[in-house]
């Protein structure tokens, strides 16, 4: 390694950070299509969404046409707390496949929430501030986003309610008590302080929670509560464009080293790790300009994208949120109890899913033990102790590194390392325990979920 060309890590300097986010859809012939009113069908106002939603947030959301939309003066300098994040070349990874690829990751889980959720909680509390509200609601999974968010708000001294997925709430109580470090108010899910967190306890006592039920909890209490709006951790289109940063600082290195990708590779749960790192690749494509292999990765235990529907569908469990059309498994879905890897949600973004849909980029599914098998071995030769999410893409990178071994082409691989996986060793004990297996669901499975999709 004496020879490289290419350091092992590249870092923009501070003043390079990206001071506008890029919306891909200014470049997108076809639209993503509306969220609509579940009542009317009718797509949601800016009035309407206001209700919701903090006033900024839903002039981005609905906006197809801005190239460029500045990042404010405080969210940048926010941003250089921990970024820019390092572009890593994997020549420890390259050597242990004896690959000709040429890998890279750009890492994000260099700050306390330990992944990109980050880049977007600081915007949306920032506008939150902005607009003179108390306070934000949320819903969290595994955790990130909550830690996220309440991170974001006590910058702001913005007051955050998260509600937690019940297993995670138990599995992680130390995730739990990161949010509380920085102030924020932790109920697991289904909880009895909300109208449908009661009703869902009565139709299903004992349940553990699923990310639906949690953010109609949180919406819920946003709507009812004086000077609180919900704000969402993934899928919406404001959150994609604020992950944009990830992909133009990629871009950035990597024009600064002469390199081109050739394959793009990120996980995909509501895919805005993914639809970050992509953009201004995909808008390149979009352009004529460039063209790009860009694979998104799910879990072929909720393949949204390889197994699911592209249909108007609702985004969480109480049918609360307006629709949006997706490729989803039903908003009823929830992966099997054994499933450990994150990337849970039902649905996918609107703006992926039209990508996707018109062709511009593929989706694989991948079992989990095959992904805790690359996480490890990704440990072992590159450091990082990777989030089982991750992993994910680390699994597909390795995949099209082998098919390079094969074929002796020496392609360009980048794919996201959206975070670290220490509060996963639960998932990663059965791994070692050999207690974790795969499940697929079944044709006939899916479409019982499929069955209950809104129909108009
Ligand atoms: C939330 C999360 C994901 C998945 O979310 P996307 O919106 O699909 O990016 C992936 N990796 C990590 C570490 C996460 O926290």
């Amino acid at each position: 390694m004496a020879e490289q060309k290419i350091p092992y890590k590249t870092y923009l300097d501070e003043s390079e950070i990206p001071t506008a986010w890029y919306n891909m859809r200014a470049d997108m012939k076809n639209k993503p299509a509306p969220l609509l009113n579940p009542g009317t069908h009718q797509p949601m106002t800016a009035e309407e969404l206001g209700g919701v939603f903090c006033a900024d947030l839903v002039a981005q959301e609905l906006d197809n046409d801005n190239r460029f939309i500045a990042i404010p003066e405080e969210i940048q300098s926010f941003y250089r707390m921990y970024r820019p994040s390092p572009l890593v070349r994997a020549y420890f990874l390259e050597k242990a496949l004896g690959t000709p690829a040429k890998i890279y990751y750009k890492f994000e889980g260099n700050n306390t929430s330990g992944s990109h959720k980050l880049n977007s909680a600081i915007a949306q509390a920032y506008y939150a501030k902005k607009q003179g509200l108390k306070g934000v609601t949320t819903e969290t999974g595994a955790g990130q986003w909550g830690t996220a968010l309440s991170m974001a708000c006590a910058y702001f001294g913005l007051d955050c309610k998260v509600f937690m997925v019940k297993v995670s709430y138990e599995q992680k109580p130390f995730r739990r008590e990161v949010m509380r470090v920085y102030g924020a108010d932790v109920t697991p899910s289904p909880s009895t302080t909300t109208e449908i967190g009661k009703k869902i306890l009565e139709a299903h006592p004992g349940t553990t929670g699923s990310l639906g039920c949690a953010i109609s909890e949180a919406v819920e209490v946003a709507v009812k509560s004086e000077g609180y709006r919900y704000v969402l951790g993934s899928v919406l289109n404001q959150v994609l464009l604020h992950q944009s940063v990830i992909g133009l600082e990629a871009k950035a290195a990597m024009d600064k080293l002469g390199v081109k990708p050739d394959i793009i590779i990120g996980c995909a749960g509501g895919g805005s790790n993914l639809g970050g790192l992509i953009s201004p690749f995909m808008g390149e494509k979009l352009r004529g300009e460039a063209d790009y292999r860009i694979i998104a990765v799910e879990p072929a235990s909720c393949p949204s994208f390889t197994r699911g529907v592209y249909a108007y569908d609702f985004c969480d469990t109480g049918m609360v949120c307006p629709l949006a059309k997706m490729y989803t498994l039903g908003s009823d879905f929830i992966p099997s109890a054994n499933h450990a890897g994150g990337l849970r949600y039902h649905g996918m973004s609107p703006v992926l899913s039209q990508l996707y849909d018109d062709g511009l980029m593929e989706a694989v599914s991948v079992e989990q033990t095959k992904v805790f098998e690359a996480a490890e071995m990704f440990a072992r030769v590159e450091g990082t102790l990777p989030a089982p999410e991750s992993s994910h893409a680390i699994r597909v990178a390795i995949d099209e590194a082998l098919k390079c071994k094969e074929t002796g082409e020496e392609k360009t691989i980048l794919f996201g390392l959206t975070g670290t996986g220490y509060f996963d060793m639960v998932a990663y004990e059965k791994f070692h325990d050999g207690q974790m297996t795969d499940y697929i669901p079944t044709d006939e499975e899916l479409a019982k979920y499929r069955a209950n999709l809104p129909k108009f």
